[in-house]
């Protein structure tokens, strides 16, 4: 059985926010007062499981783990590890900022962890010290250096460029992707939460920043380009990737296979409107796993065909905190 929407996109991927809460404090990503939502209001390991478990008796196969910051949570090995034994799930992952993942690197590649995203917007700690708001550039790189020496293959850097903060680094995490042999994936900055550093007249196109990369090295496309929105490069004459993420300025709409779940327990199904569903209240209030996976079904349907066009994106009111970026 396979999860199809009115647009005969194949929803077979899910990515599910673990926790609202974070161990940074990025100017770009926290909203206002940051209040953190109760702890019963997050849905549970065992409701989480649930809806996994049903989702992948939809025809779901990849699942990836966000938040927040998921290496908060307790536990989270345990999560992975049970999602991983899922029948059906075939790929699962982890996208996290890097400042635990030392301590927790041996426990979350027994829990079955192969492969992993990193987010990281600049190599200098003065600067990562002022957009997270927290001294932690060490661990991550610490972090980073361990998952390589351990194997996970591939690791993925997540960039956010931001424009008069990091656009002058975009060369130097080419090097970067050469030297570790890793994917930088320069991800668009999105108009979410409250940000009065997004300007939509001032924001770095991948078109931008792949043009400053060509100046100086050759791209080819990728033989390893993966399944994703990302459009992803091989570098001529060196190991490492490059990949785009343009959800700001092109439609990767019609390529989109996914739904999230927000770590208050609401499905949504596009990132780009704030619309979202209960999936919570209805797990709890005693539901069949038939009656959910009903629910599924119909929240599937109603996923838009598209985003804005880029001019008239509003800000959505979420921040990726809260809906699992
Ligand atoms: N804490 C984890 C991490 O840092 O990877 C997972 C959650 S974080 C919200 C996921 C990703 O969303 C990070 O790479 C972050 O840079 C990105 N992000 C947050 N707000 C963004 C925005 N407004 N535009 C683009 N990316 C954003």
């Amino acid at each position: 059985m396979k999860l199809i929407d009115d647009y005969n996109r194949v929803i077979d991927y899910v990515r599910i926010s673990v926790t609202d809460r974070c161990n940074l404090r990025c100017r770009y990503c926290v909203d206002g007062d940051f209040p953190f939502i109760p702890h019963t209001e997050v849905l549970s390991y065992e409701e989480i499981i649930r809806f996994v478990r049903i989702c992948a008796s939809l025809g779901v196969r990849k699942v990836r783990l966000t938040g927040g910051e998921p290496l908060t949570r307790k536990d989270l090995p345990h999560l992975l590890k049970e999602i991983g034994a899922i029948e059906g799930i075939t790929d699962i992952s982890l996208t996290t900022n890097g400042v635990l993942l030392a301590d927790h690197l041996e426990e979350l590649k027994e829990a079955g962890l192969k492969r992993i995203n990193i987010s990281l917007d600049t190599l200098r700690k003065d600067r990562f010290a002022w957009i997270t708001c927290i001294d932690a550039f060490d661990r991550v790189i610490d972090g980073i250096k361990k998952a390589t020496y351990a194997g996970l293959n591939p690791i993925k850097i997540n960039t956010v460029i931001i424009k008069d903060f990091n656009d002058d680094e975009i060369l130097d995490f080419v090097r970067i992707a050469r030297k570790w042999d890793h994917e930088i994936r320069f991800i668009e900055f999105m108009p979410f939460g409250d940000m009065s550093l997004w300007k939509s007249t001032e924001i770095i196109t991948s078109r931008e920043i792949e043009e400053i990369i060509r100046r100086e090295f050759e791209l080819l496309p990728s033989l390893r380009p993966g399944k994703g929105p990302a459009k992803v490069f091989d570098i001529v004459g060196g190991s490492g990737r490059i990949g785009f993420i343009s959800p700001v300025s092109s439609h990767i709409c019609a390529e989109c296979n996914r739904i999230r779940l927000t770590s208050r327990g609401m499905i949504r199904p596009c990132l780009f409107s704030d619309v979202e569903y209960d999936v919570k209240a209805l797990m709890r209030s005693g539901k069949s796993d038939e009656e959910v996976k009903e629910f599924i079904r119909g929240v599937v349907k109603v996923k838009p065909e598209r985003k804005l066009e880029m001019g008239a994106i509003r800000k959505c009111q979420r921040s990726l905190r809260n809906i699992g970026g």
